[in-house]
């Protein structure tokens, strides 16, 4: 008899804290990961210096969609949408650095999903080089939510948003959504004000877009600094952060620009739930 009752209590305990894990992350509906680029880098030791020198490697560049119960929110927007109509893509300036293509356009990826730029709620750049910013205006009226840092940053690639584009300057970490389903994580070191995104899906588990904060595994593996990284410190202070967020939340890392593990994953209009 007492040993039933131990056991009632055993399931109980079990059925109580299942019940709480998905309480924690109601909101996720769908991620989608979109096509918002493909490329090829023309020396990869420009990513890892001394490593690879010469050797050339196809990228890719996504975005990722999240259905949430609140609304919509991309994260990252890409290559700009004009790119689809070179005939060539887009040459770098520096032979070294990524000649990009773009299959699709952002637009009509999400038209293909139903999904219209004036029905996302919240847009975030991981950080504002131009293959992740490239269609912040294709949402005019969409909040952006980027680092104070990021913003106010003199980069080398001249004016970035519209000064009236709607804009929420975070100081570092973020909860979208406030339920803890989508969190903004800062990861400073590519850029002054780089951030990743934590996403717990109720089925796939968790999992940490990386944003640049590293570019492919081996360099993830070896804790890598590409050349051009803002600060080399944060970099590799951040890459520890997200490693120690991976482990805290038993979640899979997903680099943007990594084509090998992109191709094992699943693209839209499939998605993860
Ligand atoms: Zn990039």
């Amino acid at each position: 008899m007492m040993s039933m009752r131990v056991a009632l209590a055993a399931a109980l305990t079990g059925l109580l804290s299942s019940s709480l894990a998905f309480a924690q992350t109601p909101g996720i509906e769908k991620l989608y990961i979109l096509n918002c680029g493909e490329g090829v880098a023309g020396d990869i030791s420009r990513w890892s210096p001394g490593v690879n020198v010469g050797k050339s490697m196809d990228f890719v560049d996504n975005c990722y969609l999240i259905k949430h119960a609140q609304g919509w929110f991309l994260w990252d927007t890409g290559l700009a949408d004009a790119i689809a109509a070179m005939p060539e893509g887009q040459r770098p300036p520096d032979p070294r650095m990524t000649h990009w293509h773009r299959p699709h356009t952002l637009a009509s990826e999400l038209d293909q999903l139903g999904v219209k730029p004036a029905d996302i709620k919240y847009i975030a750049v991981s950080h504002t080089h131009p293959d992740h910013i490239g269609n912040v205006e294709l949402f005019p009226q969409t909040m952006l939510l980027v680092q104070k840092a990021e913003y106010e940053w003199p980069a080398p690639f001249g004016v970035r948003f519209k000064p009236e584009h709607p804009a929420t300057k975070l100081e570092g970490d973020h909860d979208v959504f406030g339920d803890g389903s989508v969190t903004i994580t800062s990861t400073p070191g590519h850029t002054p004000g780089h951030q990743s995104l934590l996403v717990k899906l109720p089925k796939t588990g968790a999992v940490l877009l990386s944003g640049d904060a590293v570019h492919f595994k081996d360099n993830w593996d070896n804790r890598r600094v590409p050349e051009g990284n803002f600060s080399k410190e944060q970099t590799i202070a951040s890459m520890q952060r997200i490693a120690d967020l991976l482990a805290q939340n038993k979640a899979q890392l997903w680099i943007n620009h990594d084509k090998a593990q992109r191709d094992t994953l699943k693209m839209a209009p499939e998605f993860y739930e």
